[in-house]
């Protein structure tokens, strides 16, 4: 079982800490609420990956001012894989992806939260994570809503939507104020610490972000692509069956033309995966492999891609994206 620790002041020696001595301050998963000029709550969240560190320097950053408009509630999460600069521990389920009940010790610590956060009526909800690729920072949300998006435009022109996996802490925060996951870049860049910061400041002191539009454009994911484990792979290493573009990662965000060259094919037969939602195979349609080469076969944006080869093989390579409006 993971007690949930509460408290209503930080404690001492937080501004000296880092991600992997939080573990010195606080005994575990730690709810701080800290009053402000109003009981208008912000609620923040950070460390569910304990390998994502942005927020954390964020917080120590905003909270260096005392003088906040508004009132905060901070999820400090998994200290104990911060501790070592993990994802999670081996014996832990993955802080973010428990946050739809159940009875695993997560899912039960997670539902504790979500009851005492509820308590505090959120205006807003910011869970803050860190991407293994260079991808710039970007927001996403998990319903289509024209207070969503306003609270998402504030961090990145860039928004994403996703509904699954519904166990991450957002999707449980969308039914009770416009909520979140806010992707910072790789974890410890300046640009995605800088605009972080800028934006947490601005959710606790702004009295509230309206909708100025009544078109909103976002991202959705269409396909995962990944690497078939039959394989060997690698990045600008013609001796693995797939090789691929160091630079990979460089293409976040990017609508890259038709025939975009990503790597080359080594072995006959080797490919890329590429699975829909519904597990429906779509290698074809998106990607051409004459002349041993691993081109795109029609436009597309990706996103997430990495050159982290434990990340690969653990999860994918990255994603493909659709480009939506949404009409209020
Ligand atoms: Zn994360």
């Amino acid at each position: 079982m993971i007690p949930l620790y509460f408290r209503e002041s930080l404690p001492d020696g937080f501004f000296e800490s880092e991600p992997h001595t939080a573990f010195e301050i606080f005994e575990g998963p730690t709810l701080i609420h800290l009053r402000g000029e109003s009981d208008t709550t912000v609620f923040i969240s950070t460390l569910l990956h304990g390998n994502e560190h942005t927020g954390y320097e964020a917080l120590k950053s905003i909270l260096q001012n005392q003088n906040r408009k508004k009132s905060l509630l901070i999820l400090i999460g998994n200290v104990e894989a911060a501790r070592f600069g993990l994802r999670q521990l081996e014996s832990q389920h993955d802080y973010n992806r428990v946050w739809s009940g159940g009875d695993l010790p997560e899912q039960i610590w997670a539902t504790q939260v979500l009851e005492k956060v509820k308590t505090f009526s959120p205006q807003y909800a910011i869970d803050i994570h860190n991407n293994s690729g260079r991808n710039p920072h970007y927001a996403c949300i998990n319903k289509l809503d024209s207070q969503f998006f306003a609270l998402a435009e504030q961090f990145s022109p860039l928004t994403v939507f996703f509904s699954k996996p519904d166990s991450a802490l957002s999707v449980a925060m969308k039914s009770i104020c416009p909520s979140l996951t806010i992707e910072c870049g790789l974890s410890n860049s300046h640009p995605g610490l800088g605009a972080t910061t800028n934006f947490l400041n601005n959710c606790i002191n702004i009295k509230s972000f309206q909708a100025a539009q009544s078109r909103y454009e976002y991202y959705q994911v269409v396909a995962r692509i990944f690497i078939d484990p039959k394989y060997s792979f690698d990045f600008g290493n013609e001796d693995a069956d797939i090789s691929l573009n160091p630079e990979i990662d460089e293409f976040n965000f990017k609508e890259l033309p038709t025939n975009t060259l990503l790597g080359r094919i080594n072995k006959n037969g080797a490919e890329l995966l590429v699975e829909d939602r519904e597990h429906n195979h779509l290698e074809s349609e998106f990607f051409d492999y004459s002349n041993q080469e691993i081109r795109t076969k029609k436009k597309m944006v990706p996103s997430m891609l990495t050159t982290n080869k434990t990340v690969i093989e653990q999860d994918c390579l990255g994603y493909i994206m659709d480009r939506v409006w949404h009409q209020t």
